[in-house]
């Protein structure tokens, strides 16, 4: 039994991004400043795009482009059926319509599916790079140059995942990273959206500040004016250099925390290969998987909310990604039912994320190993001991 709970995940936060926040605090610039324009030069830099606008969350990076796209009332958006509540959401506040579409086995939006579900009213297409893994881009960008749709990635899980070769964001479509507690790289809260179209990321930076004109923030610095001008209603969605201070550590140590991800998983791959009972997450040949999420699949036999008490009763944690949209009341009450997505509805039946992050050590990796192991090599409860029993009486 180990002797302290192993958390499903935990950020890795060093002295670096600690004393790089106090220096912020003593300088007194505490909102949008110096350093959120480093970490934007750095962000836009490390994944190869024009533009980075950070911003206040990923959910905010996914309002802000589909706003400056001019999403709204009558238009519809396709998302995947399974993601987090955010990636609908957004296209909910603009008054558009959230057409969902089944994922493939692999949690990844389906071109094939996608395709069935455009109409004339489809505006836009939000693919999801589920787990740290690139959706089809090509056919998902193919499909949309054909209709004339507006691609949006929602890159939560993939800062740092490649697609034949490219990082996500150095392509043509905005793309939108989460900086939340749990992702591959954290500012606490915090987001950061890409994109190399000039027009569109000046749009998307104006909305994000309250539709001020440009350099707004740098207003009460020296060189700044009083001078503004508000062209359109905008938001509040701008991120701190509190936030920033955090980050730019974080972007620098970066490809580290990706490569003990990949260590990690890794070593599940190799140790849990053999357990019959359960699938292991694959790993795409044409994508650089950076284990946002290590998703095992118990099959039939395997209870899932079992599985994931018994993993805790042995002081280790783990999670489920996600509770498919439709399964939620209000996407229901958009007419949305589960049998319309049926292998969202088998990955969702049996899915555990296991905990995978660059703090986790080697005896963590092992306990984990062991505990799933163990669990998936037991009887279910009621068959096979059962039968003993009887053969016992
Ligand atoms: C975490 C997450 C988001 C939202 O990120 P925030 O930064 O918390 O707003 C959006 N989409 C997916 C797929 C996520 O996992």
């Amino acid at each position: 039994m180990r002797e302290h709970y192993l958390p499903y995940c935990l950020p890795s936060i060093g002295e670096a991004e600690i004393a790089e926040v106090v220096d912020s605090l003593r300088s007194g610039w505490v909102t949008t400043g110096p350093k959120v324009k480093r970490f934007e030069e750095d962000f836009q830099r490390y994944v190869g795009a024009r533009h980075a606008i950070a911003v206040s969350s990923c959910t905010t990076a996914l309002h802000l482009s589909l706003a400056a796209h001019q999403i709204g009332q009558g238009d519809e958006v396709i998302v995947p059926a399974m993601t987090f509540c955010a990636t609908a959401n957004v296209v909910v506040h603009l008054g558009a319509r959230p057409v969902l579409v089944d994922v493939d086995e692999n949690g990844l939006l389906d071109p094939e599916q996608l395709q069935k579900a455009i109409t004339p009213k489809t505006r836009a297409i939000v693919p999801v790079h589920y787990a740290g893994q690139s959706c089809d881009l090509d056919r998902i960008w193919s499909l949309a140059d054909q209709f004339r749709l507006h691609v949006v990635e929602d890159a939560a899980h993939a800062v740092g995942t490649t697609y034949k070769g490219r990082r996500i964001g150095g392509y043509h479509s905005a793309a939108a990273f989460s900086f939340y507690a749990t992702k591959n790289m954290t500012t606490g809260e915090g987001g950061m959206v890409t994109t190399s179209d000039d027009a569109l990321a000046s749009r998307i930076r104006r909305l994000s500040l309250h539709g001020m004109s440009r350099d707004a923030w740098n207003r009460y610095s020296e060189k700044g004016s009083w001078y503004y001008e508000v062209t359109e209603p905008g938001y509040k969605g701008n991120m701190t250099d509190i936030q920033a201070a955090i980050g730019l550590h974080q972007l620098a140590r970066l490809q580290g925390f990706i490569a003990r991800r990949r260590e990690i998983a890794g070593r599940y791959d190799r140790r849990l290969e053999r357990l019959s009972s359960i699938e292991l997450p694959k790993a795409l040949s044409d994508r650089g998987h950076v284990y946002h999420l290590y998703p095992i699949r118990l099959k039939a036999g395997l209870d899932r909310s079992a599985f994931i008490e018994s993993l805790k009763a042995r002081r280790i944690g783990a999670s489920v990604h996600f509770v498919p949209l439709y399964r939620h009341p209000y996407y229901r009450s958009l007419g949305y039912r589960p049998e319309q997505f049926p292998v969202a509805e088998r990955i969702y039946s049996g899915t555990v994320s296991l905990p995978l992050y660059p703090g986790m050590t080697d005896a963590d990796v092992e306990d984990v190993i062991a505990a799933v192991s163990d669990l998936a090599e037991r009887p279910a409860s009621g068959s096979e001991g059962t039968e003993l029993e009887a053969v016992c009486n």
